[in-house]
């Protein structure tokens, strides 16, 4: 299999051509086609297996095809992860990935000035990557709204809940429409994380590495 056996746009191709990726890896060969179709999708993978790229290609694709022109922008993805670094390493490939597209990745996090962040999201934002407290902070002070968003991703779902973010993510699966696609990615499968994708997930997609 090769990335262009997926359809992908060609931005996208190019891409990850100047990067040096050429095959994708098995989580990206059992996901992508699977994510590009619109289901949900439960994945079994530890970070390093390029599950970021899994899930945030066919995000850039969907995003790539429709032109329709939005103003103000709201958040189409929303991408969930447990720690700053992730959520950084996250941001930091998918501008790669989507380096010929105008597309706008943002990424929030606790532990910083919370202003700077309300000023760069009202500069408007596809792509958001964020860490849940931080992001009901932004929410609860209207600096963003979760009504636009086509795409949740929940990243290290079990260590989510090991650092005690149950409460936060059920407040912001509350505040996503309904119609979505959902992805989750856990490197274990716990009970807890078997019924939050129970919950969550429509006839989800299972793929495990
Ligand atoms: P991740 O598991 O998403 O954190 O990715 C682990 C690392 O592998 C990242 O540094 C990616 O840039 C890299 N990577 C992901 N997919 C590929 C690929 N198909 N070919 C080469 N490198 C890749």
């Amino acid at each position: 299999t090769t990335f262009s056996d997926f359809g992908l746009a060609e931005p996208i191709l190019a891409a990850l051509a100047g990067e040096g990726y050429e095959t994708p890896t098995p989580i990206q060969t059992q996901a992508i086609p699977l994510v590009l179709e619109g289901r949900d999708l439960l994945g079994i993978a530890q970070t390093g297996t390029g599950k970021t790229a899994a899930f945030s290609l066919p995000i850039l694709d969907r995003f790539s095809r429709d032109r329709k022109a939005r103003q103000p922008r709201g958040c189409r993805a929303l991408i969930l992860s447990p720690t700053r670094e992730l959520t950084s390493q996250i941001a930091d490939n998918i501008r790669i990935y989507g380096r010929n597209l105008r597309l706008s990745t943002q990424v929030v996090f606790g532990g910083m000035p919370i202003n700077r962040q309300i000023r760069q999201l009202e500069r408007g934002v596809d792509i958001l990557v964020a860490t849940p407290g931080r992001l009901l902070d932004l929410i609860d002070r209207r600096a963003l709204s979760l009504a636009d968003v086509e795409v949740l991703v929940l990243d290290e779902a079990d260590q989510m809940l090991d650092l005690g973010f149950i409460h936060a993510l059920r407040r912001i699966a509350k505040l996503v429409p309904r119609e979505r696609q959902s992805l989750f990615f856990s490197a274990t499968m716990p009970k807890s994380i078997a019924g939050l994708a129970e919950e969550y997930l429509d006839n989800p997609a299972r793929v495990a590495v």
